[in-house]
């Protein structure tokens, strides 16, 4: 079954002269359970189609389906559960710096209306599966990179979410922080089958983290299939 489907997705952005196309007719199925990748140079359009998923961005055309939904069609209440049922990392992390860990981690379900008492102990939770334990009361600004993009994870998945969106998570991180990420982001997929759909130029974070990737380029999609299809074999 498929978490995400891209059906015939445009998307252009006004220009002085005419129209920039971000997205050029991308059709693609994300199966359930999944880690694709998408690699493609800087411009290439991977951010504007990963915040399709969450309607952080809309198509100017064709469709996007999250679980078989297609968001265009949901009321905003509908909308927004939808988007409760992802999470996103960034390659900037933006935790905020006024706030602790644990408050950070805590925030989506305190904005839900969860008691703030129990959103802290389930932001606990999630830091111990983290690896970030004895960090909850610290700064962001007190962390490595490596661990502030844990706890990046930690709130995106604190709300149990069907897909995790990784928006070039890696990329400020030095190669064994790298390493770490990709290990934790697989830890995720193996122990909640959440669905994780990885946006990045890194090819070695698509070689050792993902099952499936697809190749971007100018907004379209040019190669698609298991990581050996595309990168090993002829
Ligand atoms: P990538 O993430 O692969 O670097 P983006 O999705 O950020 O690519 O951008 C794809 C194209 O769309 C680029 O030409 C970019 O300049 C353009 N673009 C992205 N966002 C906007 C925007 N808000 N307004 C105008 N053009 C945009
Ligand atoms: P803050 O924790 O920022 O002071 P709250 O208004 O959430 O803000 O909490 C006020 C007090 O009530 C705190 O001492 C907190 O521990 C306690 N508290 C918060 N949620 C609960 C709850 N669900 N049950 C009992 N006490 C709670």
């Amino acid at each position: 079954s498929v978490a995400v489907r891209f059906d015939g997705v445009f998307r252009e952005y006004p220009h002085k002269t005419g129209q920039v196309s971000a997205l050029d007719g991308v059709s693609l199925d994300v199966p359930r359970g999944s880690i694709f990748g998408v690699i493609g140079h800087s411009g290439a359009g991977k951010s504007t189609l990963v915040r399709m998923v969450n309607g952080l961005d809309r198509p100017t055309g064709g469709r996007v389906l999250l679980e078989g939904t297609d968001l265009a069609s949901l009321p905003p209440a509908g909308l927004r559960a939808a988007q409760k049922t992802t999470g996103m990392i960034f390659q900037q992390f933006q935790l905020l710096e006024t706030v602790s860990v644990r408050d950070n981690v805590a925030r989506p379900l305190i904005l839900d209306g969860v008691r703030r008492r129990d959103a802290r102990a389930r932001a606990d939770e999630v830091l111990e599966f983290v690896g970030l334990a004895d960090k909850g009361d610290r700064r962001p600004g007190e962390l490595s990179g490596g661990q502030k993009q844990r706890v990046g994870i930690a709130r995106a998945i604190v709300r149990n979410p069907q897909v995790l969106l990784c928006d070039e998570a890696t990329s400020a991180l030095d190669p064994s922080t790298t390493t770490q990420i990709i290990e934790l982001l697989r830890r995720i997929n193996a122990t909640y089958g959440t669905t994780i759909f990885v946006v990045t130029h890194e090819m070695d974070v698509i070689k050792d983290l993902c099952h499936e990737v697809a190749v971007m380029s100018d907004g379209r999609i040019v190669e698609h299939g298991t990581v050996l299809d595309v990168f090993v074999r002829p």
